[in-house]
């Protein structure tokens, strides 16, 4: 039977947009010491902007257009971007396929498009990336059969609520607060300079993320948290002690994935489902 503290918990946590699928992760969590944060939609807002475009010289007439028709596949929030900047209507795609972290390729009008992150062009051999510059920006090429047309500059803002997280993680306690994102280096660190971040680290693929889950996790006495919204951090959720989705825009599979929902989009959240989960157990025993 379970105590009946721990419903006047749940239902406080409730009260305030936190869900705890069963009374033993309102234990759990007060054990945590180690907080991880999936960066894009957690941390900052998730709402990319598209703030420039360069184009390169002989690029297809029609790149932007054709990279706008691949996004329009795609439930990115970068896709979002790109299809709220680029005007026209997104022409048929064939053949599409969908790199995890990285982008997209498909047939658009017969030619052969190519548009996401540096490693993405990089691995498919695309020449003329040197040229380019933008060190702290989230940066998104285009290729068409095989060569570099342009990219768009993307921005996403830190949310406020952020650093209020961090700030409260903080005072009870736990300084291992740790940064992993898909996105590029520098933007990655930059966000961890802003909030104090234990690490912050970049450039990571969704299995990336889960080999430094499970390596921190064989260092003794660790109790990890990992935090995420995205269809990517389903198995980062699944595998750290304790998996907690932002529902605020969360896919679906990371909130049936999670063990704590919070429903809004506050990370701060997090700290206050600590702080109930303590005065559960004061009341409990
Ligand atoms: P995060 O770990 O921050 O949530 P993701 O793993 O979702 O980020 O994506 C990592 C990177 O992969 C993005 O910053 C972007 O460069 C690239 N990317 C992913 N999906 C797309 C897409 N649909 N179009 C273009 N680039 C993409
Ligand atoms: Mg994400």
């Amino acid at each position: 039977s379970i105590p009946l503290g721990y419903f006047g918990g749940i239902g406080a946590a409730s009260r305030k947009g936190i869900l705890f699928k069963g009374s033993n992760y309102l234990d759990l969590i007060t054990k945590v010491n180690t907080v991880i944060f999936d960066k894009t939609g957690t941390l900052t807002r998730g709402v990319f902007s598209v703030s420039k475009m360069e184009e390169m010289a002989g690029a297809d007439k029609d790149w932007e257009l054709l990279a706008a028709s691949l996004e329009a596949k795609s439930n990115h929030p970068i896709a979002r971007a790109l299809l709220e900047y680029v005007e026209g209507e997104p022409y048929p795609v064939s053949d599409l396929k969908e790199y995890a972290g990285k982008g997209l390729l498909g047939l658009v009008q017969g030619k052969q498009v190519l548009v996401g992150n540096q490693p993405l062009m990089e691995s498919h051999n695309i020449k003329g990336l040197s040229q380019v510059n933008g060190a702290e920006e989230t940066l998104i090429f285009c290729a068409v059969n095989d060569v570099l047309c342009g990219y768009f500059v993307l921005a996403d803002q830190v949310k406020e609520d952020a650093a209020a997280a961090f700030d409260a993680l903080k005072k009870m306690g736990i300084h291992e607060l740790i940064i992993l994102s898909g996105d590029k280096r520098e933007v990655v660190e930059a966000v961890g300079e802003a909030l104090s971040a234990r690490q912050a680290i970049g450039g990571l693929l969704p299995e990336d993320k889960l080999v430094i889950l499970e390596k921190l996790k064989q260092e003794p006495g660790k109790l990890i948290a990992f935090v995420g919204d995205g269809i990517n951090d389903a198995p980062a959720l699944a595998a750290a002690d304790l998996g907690i989705a932002m529902g605020g825009m969360g896919s679906d599979l990371a909130i049936e994935t999670a063990d704590v929902v919070i429903q809004t989009d506050q990370p701060s959240r997090v700290a206050l489902a600590i702080r109930i989960g303590k005065t559960t157990r004061r009341i409990v025993w």
